[in-house]
């Protein structure tokens, strides 16, 4: 099957007529091509984007709620179908997607169609100065959203509708291995009555498509969500054209757990918070820290729940670990084994690609656990993001702590304690944009989202997304 760039309302072609083949995880098969666009289609998606702007940024209130609510719903209608793209662009089982990603794609536009009517600025009197000022808060205009292959409609609505909320037009590129659901977005968008040109999308590579995006000099805000490197190297390209940026980026985030948490809870949560879409969560609790008391026996019910975890195809509802996005991918995760190996880390369970009957050439992994003796060894240091999970224990908070921030990563905790002391302590030192505490990925879309050092910068989520998708303008007025 051959996708399209969504542009001003319709699917077409890429200028230039060069396609990219588009994987299947679960087989290892090509099942599609889709545009290698560069340069040329981004601009006719900026224009595009920019002819619609002054029509879009002028709509009610009312109406955008409305488009955005029926693009919501559209989402939930198609949510078999969504879920069956999604599945199998990515190698997640079938399920997650339907419980989780698309469920979560319509919920962004929800979100954002109601956040918009809510949003307010704020006024100052200037006492004894006879003069008032208030802020204006105005669409950008045309800006680009870039997101990554792990959730991909969940992580692109995220940008895409508070963006379009706000009343900007968007030039949009999901990653290039996972492009299936953003290009069925096109047409719920034009049933759903979004005007042509508010939204284009456009699908390539990162250094083609996506670089020509982040260097256009008339896209004056991106949101990005992607690795680290890319993100540094976004921040180069767009400092010197003073755009705003949003940066989303890589994890290596702590799960500690201490002797008095809730441990059945905390088991079943961990297993999840490791092993969740096959690892492939910036938010996933790669290194685990176990207070000393506890460590002998977690490490064996750990090991033993992870055994139990059905590796197979993605639409098989028993599914727990699908495929991972692509072979390269499950090359860069198996070979942390080897260096786990090099580094004197313990292999307690997995370590090795699998070969499902019938799906040979399919990209999947054993879920594995490394048991490391220090916390400064390159297993427990760089992000895998993938079905690799270290445990190490710990004797004192304060070393835990110290462990926990030593990564130059900061985006999100989890803590297993019921000493309300501790917690207080500790969530105010760890290094992250996000701390959980007795529960991992909870979320409330009305809160701030991201991460601290070489995680990002900016906050998305709420208010905090249409902040930054606006504009700030003083006015002051004497009277
Ligand atoms: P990448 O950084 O490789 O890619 C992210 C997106 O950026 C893709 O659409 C990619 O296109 C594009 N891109 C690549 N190069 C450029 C460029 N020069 N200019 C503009 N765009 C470019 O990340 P992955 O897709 O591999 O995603 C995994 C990473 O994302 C992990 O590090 C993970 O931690 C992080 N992530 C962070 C989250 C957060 O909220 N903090 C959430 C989810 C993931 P293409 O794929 O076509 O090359």
């Amino acid at each position: 099957m051959n996708i399209q760039n969504y542009i001003n309302g319709q699917y077409v072609d890429p200028v230039n007529n060069k396609w990219l083949d588009n994987y299947c995880p679960a087989n290892g098969e090509i099942y599609g091509q889709i545009p290698d666009s560069t340069k040329e289609d981004v601009e006719v998606a900026y224009i595009a984007a920019r002819t619609a702007f002054s029509e879009w940024s002028n709509t009610t209130l009312d109406e955008r709620n409305r488009v955005l609510l029926r693009i919501s719903e559209d989402i939930e209608k198609n949510l078999d179908r969504l879920a069956e793209a999604e599945s199998k662009d990515n190698g997640k089982p079938i399920w997650l997607a339907k419980a989780v990603d698309i469920p979560r794609a319509a919920s962004n536009f929800r979100f954002f169609a109601n956040a918009i009517t809510q949003f307010a600025s704020e006024s100052h009197e200037s006492v004894g100065q006879n003069a008032i000022n208030y802020t204006l808060r105005q669409p950008i205009g045309v800006v680009g959203c870039i997101s990554p292959w792990n959730l991909p409609l969940y992580l692109f609505t995220w940008k895409i509708a508070p963006a379009i909320a706000a009343g900007n037009c968007v030039v949009a590129k999901p990653s290039e291995i996972t492009p299936m659901t953003a290009y069925l977005l096109g047409e719920i968008c034009t049933n759903a009555g979004l005007p042509k040109g508010v939204l284009n999308i456009i699908h390539g590579l990162g250094n083609t498509a996506g670089q020509a995006i982040i260097e256009h000099p008339d896209i004056k805000a991106i949101s990005f969500t992607g690795g680290t490197a890319t993100g540094a190297h976004i921040a180069r390209v767009a400092a010197p054209l003073f755009k705003k940026l949003s940066l989303e980026l890589g994890g290596k985030n702590p799960n500690i757990i201490f002797a008095d948490c809730d441990y059945e809870d905390m088991l079943d949560t961990t297993v999840r918070s490791s092993f969740a879409n096959q690892g492939q969560i910036c938010l996933c609790g790669s290194r685990i820290f176990i207070e000393e008391p506890i460590y002998e026996k977690f490490r064996a019910d750990f090991v033993k729940r992870v055994k139990e975890l059905k590796i197979g195809h993605p639409s098989d509802p028993g599914t727990k670990v699908g495929a991972l996005v692509s072979k390269p991918h499950l090359e860069k995760v198996l070979s942390y084994v080897d260096i786990a190996k090099e580094e004197k880390g313990k292999i307690l369970c997995g370590g090795k690609a699998v070969s499902l009957p019938d799906y040979e050439n399919g990209y999947y992994m054993e879920p594995t656990i490394i048991e490391v003796k220090t916390d400064e060894c390159r297993v427990n240091q760089e992000e895998i993001f993938g079905p690799i999970v270290t445990i190490m224990p710990f004797k004192t908070e304060q070393e835990v702590l110290e462990m926990a921030n030593k990564v130059k990563y900061g985006l999100s905790s989890t803590v297993w304690t019921n000493d309300l002391k501790r917690t207080m302590r500790l969530t105010k030192e760890l290094q992250a944009g996000i701390v959980w505490v007795n529960t991992w990925m909870l979320r409330d879309l009305r809160t701030p989202f991201g991460g601290v050092k070489d995680s990002g910068v900016g906050r998305e989520g709420g208010f905090e997304a249409l902040r930054f998708f606006t504009e700030p303008k003083n006015i002051c007025i004497k009277y």
